[in-house]
């Protein structure tokens, strides 16, 4: 790992949808954990900032009492601001105000209005990560004047997450990675597909169970279980499908589960910002059969890593799955590490603080 030239003491602001650790986060929560990892190894000073009950070991914690947001991508187009009594996230900033000059830079995990419109207070510049594409007219009008007011701050996780903003040529495709170490490559899968991801309806699970319904493979489902009514209605739709919940692993032991799969099965309804799961997948040898919709495009390599197929075509699902002899596992370890590894990952953010920095 590359040490770099110029250590920064770096100020890493977390979601505050949910406790590091708890799956509520979502992808943010691997992200963030890659990310502060990543720069660490490379002698930059890490302090992160989240709600109670966080858990992230190897880094320094701040953890920070108060209420949790709710999540953005349950809301519609016109949903005003909220911010519950006692509101974790503003306390997460006030602390990141009162401490900002011990850092260079403050990194914004959470897709959130208060860290964008805040931004203009505070002496030490910020950078945005932003985790979703576009979800709200308030959200977009707020990172928009971020991003015309401060360029170069904002980054996002793929160009098909950036299209979703009228700003798009504002935003800095920083995609991600991973420790891949932590991924083991299975060469002879089981007799098994599998899902990974939040129980939500904007992941499109119940397409998924349709398909393997149809194919009769079994299905192993890993993730929280976000919207229980939504999980109760596919439960209740699909009674004899070979499903089987798994409940939400840590890292070292859903690699393991995922990786003795035959593929991955990627169903979302809404553009998927990146797509963690896809490159948990293939660093473990394991193909992407995926809706082409959002990051996932830019991840899998049809017809070598994985099978892009139209969304919402549980038809093209199944045709998909007859096809996965046809793709290579080793290809799929190989592709991680090509593009997707902590180093990687490392140069991209280290070439987006640098830019940043160069401007104050
Ligand atoms: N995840 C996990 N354990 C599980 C299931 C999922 O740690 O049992 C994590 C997974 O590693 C990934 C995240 O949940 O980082 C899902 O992120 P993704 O980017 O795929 O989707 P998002 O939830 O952000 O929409």
């Amino acid at each position: 790992m590359p040490q770099s030239r110029h250590p920064l003491k770096l100020l890493l602001l977390s979601t505050s949808v949910g406790a590091l650790g708890s799956g509520l986060g979502g992808g943010v929560e691997l992200t963030l954990k890659n990310i502060a990892h990543a720069l660490q190894q490379r002698g930059h000073q890490i302090t992160i900032v989240a709600p109670s009950n966080s858990v992230l070991e190897g880094v320094f914690l701040v953890t920070i009492a108060g209420e949790l947001q709710t999540t953005a991508q349950t809301q519609g187009r016109d949903a005003p601001i909220t911010l519950p009594n006692d509101s974790v996230l503003a306390n997460m900033w006030a602390y990141a105000r009162q401490h900002q000059p011990d850092y260079d830079l403050l990194i914004n995990f959470a897709y959130d209005w208060l860290p964008f419109y805040v931004t203009p207070f505070f002496d030490r510049p910020i950078a945005h990560l932003v985790s979703m594409g576009s979800l709200t007219d308030a959200m977009d009008q707020v990172i928009e004047q971020v991003a015309l007011e401060f360029p170069g701050t904002i980054a996002v996780h793929s160009h098909a997450q950036a299209k979703t903003f009228e700003f798009a040529d504002q935003c800095r495709n920083v995609q991600n990675g991973f420790d891949l170490s932590l991924y083991k490559f299975c060469a002879r899968p089981k007799h098994q597909l599998a899902w990974v991801g939040r129980i939500a309806p904007e992941k499109g699970l119940e397409d998924a169970v349709a398909a393997a319904q149809i194919v009769g493979t079994p299905l192993k489902i890993w993730g929280v279980i976000q919207d229980t009514a939504y999980w109760n209605q596919i439960c209740a739709d699909y009674p004899d499908a070979p499903i089987d919940y798994c409940g939400f692993l840590p890292t070292s032991e859903l690699q393991h589960r995922l990786g003795q799969s035959q593929a991955l099965l990627m169903t979302p309804r809404w553009i998927e910002a990146f797509g963690n799961v896809a490159i948990e997948a293939l660093a473990c040898g394991v193909p992407v059969i995926a809706y082409r919709r959002g990051g996932p495009t830019e991840i899998v390599r049809d017809g070598e890593t994985g099978w892009l197929v139209e969304p919402d075509r549980v038809d093209e699902l199944v045709s998909a799955i007859s096809k996965l002899d046809r793709l290579d596992r080793p290809a799929c370890r190989r592709q991680a590490e090509a593009e997707y590894s902590l180093d990687a990952m490392g140069d991209r953010l280290e070439a987006w603080f640098e830019a940043i920095l160069k401007r104050v």
